[in-house]
């Protein structure tokens, strides 16, 4: 076996003396603080980053070439980059006579101590950390390092841990139905999780990745019918998790936008259960988009407004250069036309209205404040969809001819 024996360091408190105030000094200073250890630079000059460090306290700084063995004194683990082979060759030469080991930056192979490649990943169960060595060859350790980060955060990798934790939450967004459109974040919590709690709007392909025996609790809501109340799911989240499980409350779009995120968060926080919120990418904004109309568009519109029910519509600006997005509003959609009507809205503002976007089963129906209900009912569109009401409608897809002003719905 050729190459180094890869072993865990901890190095929170303990001694490091990093020789040379260059690039590479700076880089591995800021890598070995972050680990906790206190370090000691000794070089004549030092690059603006390290002289930060310096100025802030968080570095100790000699400000002379290197001296001999004696600036080595307890050390821990000794770092040299100091351009010159000569003298990273000595400062090794005196860590190794004193069995300390040596990073040598300018010679790794050369040092008794080599840095591998390394990464995180992150869970509220403790960070996955993993250290890549390829034979000397350090591009070829990063880009297997990368590849190893992809991995273990892309779902399909279990990382789920089976040591007492004291239980977490997560409140994640799952976006609006495509499950590529899911975050990292989200796909490495969702690997790390006991237990998903669903929504209806989840994306199916991305619970058939779960590995079999996380347990799938699913609240979904129906529209108009409640199956399981809030108060319910939030006990549901804080009992879970209390009983030390790892618990991803899966949401559909973003957990912050009309999908009481908050309360979840307030509840988990008011029974003192650790909780983590990952943003999704709301339907508000991609749905729309899945159907080619930008929510803002320059010289179209340049703001928009999301809104579910009735009672806020007779304070929103009634320009059709504002865009209105509609959640949750399939069942009002007439009373809602028939609202922005009698605020000030033109009759002929254009509306789209963007069923099941994301998903094999998108349907968008276009139309006007005028006549956007009866042609929905015409199509029998249904919930999920959001509607859109505004100029930007004008650019999506499906519009009758292009371009903003011109044509209108046949
Ligand atoms: N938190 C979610 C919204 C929850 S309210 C988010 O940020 O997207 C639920 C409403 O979102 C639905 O009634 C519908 O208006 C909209 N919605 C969510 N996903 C959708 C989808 N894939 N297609 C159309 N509408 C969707």
């Amino acid at each position: 076996m050729s190459g180094p024996f890869l072993l865990g360091l901890s190095l929170a408190g303990r001694r490091v003396v990093a020789v040379g105030g260059g690039a590479v000094t700076a880089r591995r200073v800021t890598d070995l603080l972050a680990e906790g250890a206190e370090l000691e630079v000794v070089a004549p000059e030092l690059v603006p980053g390290l002289r930060a460090l310096v100025e802030s306290g968080e570095v100790s700084w000699t400000p002379r070439r290197y001296a001999g063995a004696a600036d080595l004194d307890g050390a821990f683990l000794v770092h040299t980059a100091t351009g010159d082979p000569a003298t990273d060759r000595r400062v090794a030469a005196d860590a190794e006579a004193r069995h300390t080991f040596c990073v040598n930056a300018g010679e790794a192979a050369a040092g008794s101590a080599q840095v591998p490649a390394r990464a995180d990943v992150a869970t509220p169960t403790g960070d996955v950390r993993i250290a890549v060595h390829a034979g000397g060859d350090p591009r070829r350790a990063a880009g297997v390092r990368s590849s190893l980060v992809d991995h273990l955060t892309s779902g399909v990798v279990d990382l789920r841990s089976h040591r007492p934790h004291g239980g977490w939450v997560a409140l994640v967004g799952a976006g609006p139905g495509e499950e590529q459109l899911l975050t990292r974040r989200a796909t490495t919590l969702l690997a790390a999780a006991d237990v998903v709690v669903t929504d209806r709007l989840v994306p199916q392909a991305v619970l058939a990745r779960l590995p079999e025996t996380t347990r799938v609790i699913d609240v979904g809501k129906q529209p108009l019918h409640h199956p399981v109340p809030q108060e319910e799911i939030n006990r549901i989240l804080v009992e879970e998790a209390r009983r030390g499980r790892a618990v991803v409350r899966l949401k559909g779009g973003d957990p912050y936008v009309l999908g009481r995120g908050g309360e979840e968060r307030a509840a988990c926080e008011a029974a003192g259960v650790r909780v983590e919120v990952v943003p999704g990418i709301t339907s508000a904004v991609s749905v729309p988009a899945a159907a080619g109309i930008p929510v803002t568009h320059r010289g179209v519109a340049r703001g928009f407004t999301v809104v579910t029910g009735h009672e806020e519509l007779p304070g929103l600006p009634t320009g059709t250069d504002h865009t209105l997005v509609v959640l949750m509003g399939i069942a009002g959609l007439r009373e809602t036309a028939a609202r922005l009507v009698a605020a000030g809205r033109p009759a002929s503002c254009p509306v789209g209205v963007v069923e099941s976007g994301w998903t094999a089963q998108q349907r968008v129906t276009l139309g006007t404040l005028a006549d956007i209900a009866e042609r929905a009912e015409q199509v029998g569109v249904a919930s999920p969809a959001v509607v859109v009401v505004g100029d930007v409608v004008t650019l999506a897809h499906a519009w009758p001819a292009k371009g903003v002003g011109r044509g209108a719905v046949a």
